[in-house]
């Protein structure tokens, strides 16, 4: 027996493998269930148990709070081993990420292609 997935599930295959549940893209969410798309069925039967949800969020109601729209991950070990791949890949050539964090907005784990002495001197002029 499988477990449902839940906001803070992670995907495991496909297009937006390693990527938090509530992370995906409200179009993306909408069209599995428009598309009646069963080859995820976890991930459908998450879709049409909060599709209210999703489609408040796509008319852009601000039922649910999104606190970030950065691709999180749930761990360092997480982030890092994406960190690695993407680097290794030769993915995403612009900007590459070179590190990653934990973010104080969302408390999940994201890639920056920002050097830490730099964040370092933006965040000091946080207030
Ligand atoms: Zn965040």
């Amino acid at each position: 027996m499988e477990s449902k997935y839940s906001d803070n599930s992670i995907i495991i295959s496909g297009k937006y493998k390693f990527t938090l549940v509530k992370n995906l893209p409200v179009k993306y969410l909408l069209n599995i269930y428009n598309s009646n798309n069963r080859n995820d069925k976890q991930l459908f039967e998450y879709v049409k148990e909060n599709i209210d949800k999703i489609k408040a969020r796509s008319s852009g109601k601000k039922t649910v709070e999104i606190k970030c729209d950065k691709i999180a991950y749930v761990s360092r070990k997480e982030a890092r081993f994406h960190l690695k791949r993407i680097r290794e890949t030769g993915e995403q050539e612009h900007k590459k990420p070179i590190r990653s964090y934990e973010c104080d907005k969302c408390s999940a784990w994201h890639l920056t292609s920002m050097p830490y002495e730099v964040w370092k001197e933006l965040e000091k002029t946080k207030p």
